[in-house]
């Protein structure tokens, strides 16, 4: 057996082990052509097949309605912040945003490229700790932005904005997409990049309804355009072949558990073992996110000084339990239990910290 941690990482983050040893098996010799998936053509009867179960397990898992195209792209979900208002500006309409943190900043500030955008509403008053309620989008949008869950915060979306019905809702869900069971034909496009809840680096999935395709200005260079990447099923040039091969792996684990419901029912196990170390600690960890946000993906929280948060850190690596440290832009302590972490792995960790606060309180 391999020597193996529990990993908290934010991003690239831990798989399912049993994906990564089906990897590690059919490594040298994919299917039987003798190759590795690493050196076959993506134009290739085998690397097809892979391809397209892979677009199908996310139909599947995400329960998509037919008049969605699935499409795996390259250049990570930053590469979305500017393609999402390239590929659906509509002239003189403005585009709304909601500000909840690191990630929508970076997607609001690329959009200003392409016209006039409005920060309806935003959390940056208070750290980005929490999720603004009641949020209402604007008629005659060319289309409304969320970032479901605010990675470096540890906020989420717990209910889906009021959107008029001809604004298209779109979402970056890099850091929660599949973690819970949501009403998924509210969204018009949804995009993740792979490396945090699907599957490793290196490539995009971009999820577009149909009839949006076609709103992308004429002078649009070829590859930029969604269309280009929709019509062809993501092979109009080589697709990140092995990244897409993992992320199946992946996906054929988590439809092996139960699908996206079974997801929810652990997450919110893992999140609330977390949760409850934090809230009966007496203070001695304190929760960066307000509870009505609580993301059930990234637990963020702080101790009472930056030495004794490190001292946390450092003997939680001691223990196997890698990953803890805050992002540089909010600090703290964060533990990334995303659809990959174990239930084992996250009782481990609460452990930890209940030690850790007996002997340094
Ligand atoms: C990590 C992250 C990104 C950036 O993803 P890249 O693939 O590195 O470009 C964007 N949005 C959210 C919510 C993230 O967590």
């Amino acid at each position: 057996m391999a020597h193996r941690v529990y990993n908290f990482y934010p991003g690239p983050a831990t798989l399912p082990l049993p994906a990564l040893e089906k990897a590690q098996k059919e490594f040298l010799d994919y299917a039987g052509t003798g190759m590795s998936v690493l050196e076959i053509s993506h134009r290739s009867k085998e690397y097809d097949k892979l391809h397209h179960e892979a677009m199908d397990l996310v139909r599947e898992l995400l329960n998509l309605p037919d008049d969605y195209k699935v499409m795996w792209l390259q250049g990570g979900a930053s590469t979305q912040f500017y393609q999402v208002p390239l590929n659906l500006q509509v002239p003189g309409k403005p585009m709304e945003y909601v500000n909840t943190g690191g990630w929508s900043t970076k997607a609001i500030k690329e959009a200003k490229y392409f016209g006039d955008v409005r920060v309806i509403a935003s959390s940056e008053d208070e750290g980005f700790s929490y999720v603004p309620q009641n949020v209402e989008f604007s008629d005659d949008i060319a289309y409304a932005h969320i970032t479901t869950n605010n990675t470096l915060y540890g906020t989420e979306w717990h209910y889906i904005p009021k959107v008029p019905d001809d604004v298209p809702l779109v979402a970056d869900m890099s850091s929660n997409i599949m973690d819970k069971v949501i009403d998924i034909k509210k969204f018009a496009v949804m995009y993740a990049g792979a490396q945090k809840n699907l599957g490793p680096a290196g490539v995009t999935l971009v999820i577009v309804r149909e009839d949006l395709l076609d709103r992308v200005p004429e002078n649009t260079p070829t590859m930029q355009r969604w269309s280009t990447h929709a019509n062809k099923d993501s092979l109009f040039n080589t697709p990140p072949t092995f990244a897409i091969y993992i992320c199946k792996l992946a996906l054929e684990y988590i439809k092996e558990r139960g699908g996206v419901p079974a997801l929810e029912k652990v997450n919110r196990e893992k999140a609330k073992i977390l949760y409850d170390v934090i809230d009966s600690s007496d203070g001695f960890y304190k929760g960066h996110a307000r509870h009505d946000s609580r993301s059930l993906m990234n637990v963020t929280f702080r101790l009472a000084s930056e030495e004794l948060e490190l001292k946390c850190v450092e003997e939680g690596a001691k223990r196997g339990l890698i990953g803890l440290k805050g992002h540089r832009s909010v600090g703290g302590m964060r533990a990334s239990i995303y659809n990959a972490m174990t239930l084992e792995g996250v009782k481990a960790l609460a452990e930890f910290l209940k030690e850790f606060q007996e002997q340094n309180q």
